[in-house]
């Protein structure tokens, strides 16, 4: 049980990272979710979380492309709901374009969300830890934290570098009872992914079931997309006894894309 430790989970107003705020709270953690969004879908989503789960929640707005923004979401979630023994990074963005046409505004900002983001969450959330000798550290990374594709410079990128960094922090709390660690998955089967269907069927002229195997699935061996619940599992175990001699790893759960 999670009970009386406190989450907080960047990018978990959707997708992967509103099922890792669910999955965590339904262990009996508190949770702050941080995400963009409408606020009061936002506030409805934190107070779903609490009602049914019997925890504290709410979210912040903070940008993570601002690291005021994230020291001031640090020090309130110290404040209200105590130190932070569970950091999930997640937030997230993507861009496709060819790297000489690559616009430096998109790079910039998928650096600093997918990864300076996660330095300055770290940074704030790790001396907490050091002191409680206790804490997870868990980064959403990617397949392509692993591996690249064409057109995804700073998402390759970004995501190679947040592995990086969850290795070097590993190190640097491997005796502090800290373990830093990322989840890599494949594709994943949120909002965001059923939503492009329509759109590449009409680009493509493509069936839809031609459009999952053929475009969406054609990295992934097992043709089947993850699923959000799939992640937040493995969030929860990372955040158990069983895990505590898990660190610095790379966890891909992405149907084998990364066998190949
Ligand atoms: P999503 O778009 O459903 O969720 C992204 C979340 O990040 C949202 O809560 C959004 O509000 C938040 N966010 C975006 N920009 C932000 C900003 N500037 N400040 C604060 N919050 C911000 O996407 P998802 O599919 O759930 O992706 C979550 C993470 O998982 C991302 O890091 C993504 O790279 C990674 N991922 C996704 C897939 C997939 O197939 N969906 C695969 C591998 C990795």
């Amino acid at each position: 049980s999670l009970a009386g430790k406190t989450a907080l989970v960047t990018g978990g107003t959707s997708g992967i990272g509103l099922a890792i705020a669910r999955a965590l709270a339904a262990e009996g953690a508190d949770v702050v979710i941080n995400g963009l969004g409408d606020p009061q879908e936002n506030a409805q989503i934190a107070d779903d979380i609490a009602q049914n789960c019997k925890v504290k929640s709410y979210t912040s707005p903070a940008d993570m492309c601002d690291p005021d923004a994230i020291a001031r979401m640090m020090a309130e979630a110290k404040e209200r709901l105590g130190t932070i023994d569970i950091l999930v990074n997640n937030a997230g963005i993507q861009h496709v374009s060819a790297v000489e046409e690559f616009p430096i505004e998109k790079w910039n900002q998928i650096i600093a969300i997918n990864l300076s983001s996660a330095f300055h969450t770290i940074r704030l959330a790790v001396p907490g830890m050091k002191q409680k000798g206790w804490g997870r550290i868990i980064n959403t990374a990617s397949a392509h934290s692993l591996v690249a594709s064409p057109y995804k410079a700073a998402y390759v990128a970004a995501k190679h570098g947040l592995a990086g960094l969850t290795k070097t922090v590993a190190l640097e709390t491997a005796q502090a009872g800290v373990t830093v660690n990322c989840i890599s998955p494949g594709y994943v089967w949120t909002p965001l992914v059923e939503n492009q269907i329509p759109d590449t069927m009409k680009a493509r002229g493509l069936t839809k079931e031609q459009v999952i195997e053929d475009v969406l699935l054609k990295a992934q061996p097992t043709k089947q997309f993850v699923t959000v619940d799939q992640i937040g599992a493995m969030a929860v175990f990372l955040c158990s006894d069983a895990a505590s001699q898990i660190t610095g790893a790379n966890l891909s759960v992405d149907g084998g894309w990364t066998a190949q």
